[in-house]
């Protein structure tokens, strides 16, 4: 697994905003010479269409929205296109894309948490193939659980700190697999339990596995951690690669930006069977 990245998702910033280009720019300095990294598509209008309602699309194009959590930056359509294009081409490659912003609070019709428009949901639905998500970000997906919700061919798993932003996820229905964790779970137990659920779910008729690469469950991190160390991600990619489907992943969130480069490059390793 290799990575999608342009530089343009650097240029924009709100100051003091926790998803900031800073973090993003150095897990890219840190990775950008161990893999090869391709550029994103754009996504189109119809791209968007796929999971989230025409009228909403119109909304965040216009800046008909509020929500102190997601700023409205100057030229915010095209980042946001350009993420959920990174998202697609991703899922095209096989790779890990790590544009931002991220997606996965990003609903059918709501917006929250950082994100505009769900990049991995797009990239599931434009594929068309039965698909496993695998949401190891430390908060809850409440935007993919929104738009899959009872869709045939496509199962959500999530692993979140609760009680924890955006504080949906209590419980599994339908198709969403939903384990609340606390906030010192640490790498054993979270481990053993995506394990278990992974045994579980390979059971199913599956053609390929969307992650929602989420790092923010790391030890220091200052918004979500449940304790996991660097060592952990690489287990985590282990075991995806276990599956032994076809897997893309795009970066959700993980706020420190020298945590984040090593702990992507952990989950890599452990993806690609490298030491
Ligand atoms: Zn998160």
């Amino acid at each position: 697994m290799d990575l999608v990245f342009s530089e343009e998702a650097l240029q924009y910033r709100s100051a003091g905003h926790p998803e900031s280009p800073d973090r993003v720019k150095k897990a890219h300095n840190y990775l950008k010479d161990k893999y090869d990294v391709k550029e994103p598509v754009q996504a189109s209008n119809d791209d968007l269409l796929l999971v989230h309602d025409e009228d909403f699309v119109q909304r965040v194009k216009e800046g008909r929205f509020s929500d102190p959590d997601c700023p409205k930056y100057e030229d915010l359509f095209f980042y946001a296109t350009l993420s959920a294009g990174g998202a697609i081409t991703a899922q095209e490659s096989g790779a890990l894309s790590i544009m931002r912003p991220p997606g996965h609070h990003a609903g059918r019709n709501f917006l929250g948490g950082f994100c505009y428009f769900n990049n991995l949901a797009i990239a599931v639905e434009k594929s068309g193939l039965k698909t496993l998500i695998v949401d190891f970000d430390a908060h809850h997906g409440n935007g993919t659980e929104d738009i899959f919700l009872g869709k045939e061919g496509v199962t959500y798993l999530s692993l979140h700190r609760s009680p924890g932003f955006p504080g949906t996820g209590r419980e599994s229905h339908q198709n969403a697999i939903n384990h609340p964790v606390s906030a010192t779970i640490g790498d054993e137990k979270y481990l053993d339990l995506l394990n278990e659920e992974l045994q579980r779910l390979r059971e199913k008729e599956l053609e390929q596995l969307a992650l929602s690469a989420g790092f923010d469950g790391h030890k220091d991190d200052p918004l979500a951690s449940v304790g996991l160390s660097t060592s952990a991600f690489k287990e985590i990619g282990n075991m995806l690669r276990e599956v032994g489907i076809p897997a893309f992943g795009v970066l959700e969130g993980g706020y420190v930006g020298d945590d984040l480069g090593r702990n992507i490059d952990a989950f890599l390793r452990g993806f690609n069977a490298q030491d």
